[in-house]
């Protein structure tokens, strides 16, 4: 074990799926021409007022409720004053010390059979800026202000995870709770959730927090995991080196898989924050704050406990298939159909139907093996039609498109052989061709069995019931 402990806390933009902006009417939606989408409002022209998105709080307040945070009855929108060419007013509106969202809690489970409480700082609500377009017009930089007021919940972990692995983990459940909630569509690549990472280090036993970096421009879990990993590494090296840390935001460059130094890191104080004097304070009412609570879906930790204790899946299965929205859809349309085949489902859904999403690069939505087709083949395991093994080739042929389970089945002559005639056959013929083995066998060596079995699916093309063989052979070999 290293001498070296890393230290990571996130912050987290997730932008809230409201339809007009934070605190203007102007639309959301992402794709359109540049700047057909910043009002005056959102590019704070003189002469006019924000008037606050109620939706916007109220997703706050969802995802304060779903992580057991204190919400805070009074909270105040701030001005952070810096100057930037996509934040044309010169300020952005964020909150500072009354943040909507106080401190609340995730767990994660980095590893099977691992569980850790993830403390959350607080999550505040504030405005997008513009975006700047470096490489569309040689030797000049746009500026696109469609964002501009895009409503933002900004999420600040403490600092509570000790590698990439943990902060990924958390990064993971983030995205998860706000798709799960309905808050955001998290889409890494539109930059919907962006993760910006705090990462240190310090001697192993110190209870001092070493010098911190901040990595930016992070836009998918591989990368946050790779930025986080070379970022730990350049620590060690200049600590090791006798050199120090410099307190720093720097940028992580996916395509060398090193990060660099952007801008020494501003202090708070550097914002001259002060109450935006254009908005009132937010008050929420408790039974408002009761309201959300009880319009809460069913949220990822529930559903894990659930799967656990009435479907009586294993606490790694049930975490796996809880992990997205999606999933856990696609394994309750399926169980529907089958309420009883609950373990076999869920290994095919995280064994095979999982292998070939990973590999075709796919989300389960878009799975071309829907929930009923899977529901379909687990039926046939069941009922004997085939066996476990024919029933990845099914699959495969559902995967490429070559229609249902029964269609499959019957032109591809797949149905499991359970005539014990038939079955017969097969082994009288094994037997007959195999007198050395079958010597062994009488003579004690109980192992041989296996080798039979074996001869028996091959001569059958994979299609006899594997019990059924098994047994009849036992029979058989005796006498
Ligand atoms: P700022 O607003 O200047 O970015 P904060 O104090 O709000 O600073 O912290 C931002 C994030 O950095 C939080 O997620 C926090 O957990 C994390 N953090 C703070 N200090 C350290 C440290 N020494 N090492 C790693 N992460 C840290
Ligand atoms: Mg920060």
């Amino acid at each position: 074990m290293s001498e070296w402990e890393s230290v990571i806390g996130l912050e987290i933009h997730a932008q809230l799926a409201t339809k007009s902006k934070i605190f203007s009417g102007a639309s959301t939606a992402f794709g359109a021409e540049p700047n057909t989408q910043a009002c005056a409002v959102d590019l704070g022209l003189p002469g006019v007022l924000p008037v606050l998105n109620r939706e916007a709080v109220s997703m706050a307040i969802r995802f304060g409720v779903a992580i057991e945070a204190e919400i805070d009855h009074y909270s105040v929108f701030a001005r952070k004053n810096y100057f930037y060419p996509d934040l044309p007013k010169g300020y952005q509106i964020s909150q500072y010390e009354l943040p909507i969202v106080g401190r609340g809690h995730v767990f994660i489970s980095p590893a099977e059979g691992e569980h850790k409480e993830i403390g959350i700082t607080r999550a505040h609500l504030e405005e997008d800026a513009g975006k700047s377009i470096h490489d569309q017009f040689p030797d000049m930089s746009g500026i696109d202000l469609n964002r501009a007021g895009t409503p933002l919940l900004e999420i600040v972990s403490e600092p509570d995870m000790r590698s990439a692995k943990e902060a990924v983990a958390y990064a993971r459940k983030i995205h998860s709770l706000v798709r799960y909630l309905e808050i955001c569509d998290g889409n890494m690549q539109e930059g919907s959730f962006r993760c910006d990472a705090n990462v240190s280090i310090r001697r192993r036993g110190d209870d001092k927090l070493g010098t911190r970096t901040e990595l930016k421009n992070i836009n998918s879990f591989r990368f946050l995991e790779r930025a986080i990993n070379f970022e730990i590494e350049r620590q060690i090296d200049l600590l090791e080196d006798g050199d120090s840390v410099v307190q720093e935001t720097r940028l992580y460059d996916a395509e060398r898989d090193e990060t660099r130094s952007m801008r020494s890191k501003e202090e708070a104080n550097d914002y001259r924050y002060f109450p935006d004097p254009d908005l009132l304070p937010v008050a929420i009412r408790e039974t408002d704050i009761e309201d959300i609570r009880a319009s809460l879906p069913e949220l990822p930790e529930q559903k894990k406990q659930r799967y656990i204790e009435d479907l009586g899946l294993s606490d790694y299965n049930a975490e796996l298939l809880t992990a997205n929205r999606e999933t856990a859809l696609y394994f309750e349309t399926a169980l529907a159909v089958v309420p009883k085949q609950c373990g076999l489902l869920a290994n095919w859904i995280l064994g095979d139907l999982t292998g070939a999403l990973n590999k075709a690069g796919i989300e389960i939505g878009a799975s071309p093996v829907t929930p009923e087709m899977l529901a379909q083949l687990v039926v046939r395991i069941a009922d004997n039609t085939i066996s476990g093994k024919i029933a990845k080739e099914v699959f495969e042929a559902m995967w490429q498109g070559e229609g249902d389970v029964d269609g499959i089945i019957e032109a591809r002559g797949l149905k499991q052989i359970t005539d014990s005639g038939a079955i017969e056959a097969l082994i009288d013929e094994v037997i007959a061709n195999n007198p050395d083995q079958v010597e062994q066998f009488r003579a004690g060596k109980e192992k041989v069995l296996g080798f039979f079995v074996g001869q028996v699916m091959k001569q059958s093309q994979g299609k006899a019931n594997p019990g059924q063989v098994n047994a009849m052979l036992r029979e058989k070999l005796k006498t």
